[in-house]
C-alpha cells in the first residue's frame, strides 16, 4: 500500500520513534481531543477568508454548531464532535485575531487551506490521488506580483501563513521541519522569487516572519526537498520500535504494546519513564472528573480535590509590620535588613528602577548570580 506522508508523520519519527509511524500506517487512532480548540479556530479563519461577505460571528456560530454536533473529518477520517467549551474558545481566538489582523479574502492570489500533494518524483498530483507520497495543507498562501524600484523589475512573492494556538509558538517555529516542508511545496508549485514564512500566534496575536530569497537560497530549498525525499524513503521501510524517551508525549502510548512492555519491564528507569507518561495522560482526566466533586474514597485514603489550609499574606501585612516596627523605634533600614529577598521581588523592584529591558537585566545581573544545581527528573532533548 502506498502511504502519503504529512510533515507531521515524519515528525512522529523524529519526536517519538519509528514505531509511531508504523502505528500511523496501520491507521491506529489516537486521542485528538487536544486539537479541538485549534481545529475550530483554523476553520473559522478559513471560512472568514472564503466568505468575506458573511458576518464573522455568524460563520463562527455555524462552525461551532456543526463541530459540536456532527464533528469533522480529517484526511477523510471522521473525528468525534468537539466539546462546546473548546469550540467556543477556538471561535473566540479566531474572531479576536480577525479583529486585530483582518483575514485577507480568498481569490486574487490568496488561498485558504491550500492543499498540496506530490508523487514520489515530486510531480504535483490531486490531494487524494492514490500515487500521492507527500501531502500537506497550508493555512494561508498569498501569491502576489511585486515591483522592485531599485532593480526596476517585477518579482513574485509568496507569503505562507501558519496559524498557531500554542502560546510558545514564536520565531523558533520559523526554522522547524514543518516550515521547511511548507517552503518546499510553495517553491515547487509557484516558483516565487521571495518566500515569506509567517507564524501567526492566535493567543499572543504576534506575527513572526522569515524571508527566503530564492535567488540566493535555491540550494537550501533543494537540500530541504532532498531531506523530505530521504525521510519518505526511510518511512516506507518496515520500522523497528525504539521505546524510551520518545514515549514521552507520544500520542500512541495508550495503544502501543512496546510502551506496555516498558511499563512492565524490570528496568526501573524505563519503568519510571512509562509511569510518568501514564500519570501525564491520566491526571488531566482525573482532575476533570473530580472537579466540583467530593474526593473518591478508597481504603486508607481518597483521590481528588482535598481541602487543605495554607497561610496567605494579607494585603495590609506590609503596613502593619512597618507600624509595629516603628512602635519599637526601629528604622526602615533595620527592617529592610531583616527581610528576605526573593528573585521575584528583585525582578519587580528592578523593573520599577529602570527604564528599559536592557537596564533591568543589567541591574538584575548585579544582584544575582547563576549557579548549577541537581534537579531530578526526565529531560527530553528538543530536536
Ligand atoms: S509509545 Fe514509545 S514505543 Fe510506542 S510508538 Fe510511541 S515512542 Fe514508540
Amino acid at each position: 500500500m502506498i502511504h502519503a506522508y504529512h510533515p507531521t508523520t515524519i515528525k512522529l519519527h523524529n519526536d517519538h520513534c519509528p514505531h509511531a509511524v508504523e502505528l500511523w500506517k496501520q491507521g491506529v487512532k489516537y486521542d485528538r481531543s487536544i486539537f479541538h480548540t485549534g481545529v475550530v479556530a483554523h476553520t473559522v479563519l478559513e471560512k472568514i477568508g472564503q466568505q468575506p461577505e458573511k458576518e464573522p460571528q455568524e460563520l463562527a456560530d455555524r462552525i461551532v454548531e456543526k463541530y459540536c454536533s456532527k464533528g469533522r473529518a480529517y484526511d477523510n477520517v471522521p473525528e468525534p464532535p468537539s466539546p462546546f467549551e473548546d469550540a467556543l474558545r477556538g471561535a473566540k481566538l479566531a474572531l479576536e485575531w480577525h479583529a486585530r489582523h483582518p483575514v485577507p479574502p480568498a481569490g486574487d492570489g490568496v488561498t485558504h487551506e491550500h492543499h498540496f500533494a506530490f508523487d514520489k518524483n515530486w510531480n504535483t498530483v490531486e490531494y487524494y490521488d492514490k500515487n500521492a507520497k507527500f501531502r500537506t495543507m497550508l493555512d494561508v498562501v498569498e501569491i502576489s506580483q511585486e515591483y522592485d524600484e531599485s532593480t526596476d523589475q517585477a518579482y513574485t512573492k509568496a507569503v505562507v501563513r501558519d496559524y498557531k494556538t500554542s502560546w510558545i509558538a514564536t520565531k523558533n517555529e520559523l526554522d522547524s521541519f514543518q516550515r521547511r516542508c511548507q517552503a518546499v511545496v510553495v517553491w515547487l508549485t509557484y516558483k516565487p522569487d521571495i518566500i515569506v514564512l509567517e507564524i501567526a500566534n492566535l493567543r499572543t496575536k504576534g506575527i513572526y516572519k522569515k524571508e527566503l530569497n530564492m535567488h540566493f537560497e535555491k540550494d537550501t530549498l533543494q537540500e530541504w526537498k532532498d531531506d523530505i525525499t530521504l525521510a519518505i524513503k526511510t518511512l516506507d521501510n518496515k520500522l523497528i520500535p525504539n521505546p524510551g524517551m520518545g514515549c514521552i508525549k507520544c500520542p500512541y502510548s495508550p495503544r502501543c504494546q512496546h510502551f506496555d512492555d516498558m511499563y512492565n519491564s524490570e528496568d526501573i528507569i524505563k519503568k519510571y519513564i512509562a509511569a510518568k507518561e501514564v500519570i501525564r495522560n491520566l491526571e488531566p482526566q482525573i482532575k476533570l472528573d473530580t472537579k466540583d466533586q467530593p474526593p473518591t474514597e478508597m481504603s486508607l485514603g481518597s483521590v481528588g480535590y482535598i481541602t487543605k489550609e495554607r497561610k496567605k499574606i494579607l494585603p495590609s501585612a506590609k503596613e502593619t509590620l512597618l507600624q509595629e516596627w516603628r512602635k519599637q523605634d526601629g528604622t526602615l533600614e533595620h527592617l529592610f535588613a531583616q527581610l528576605d529577598l526573593s528573585i521575584r521581588g528583585i525582578e519587580k523592584i528592578a523593573k520599577i528602577l529602570t527604564k528599559n529591558k536592557t537596564d533591568k537585566e543589567e541591574l538584575i545581573s548585579k544582584l544575582t548570580k547563576l549557579e548549577s544545581y541537581a534537579s531530578f527528573g526526565i529531560q527530553k532533548v528538543k530536536k
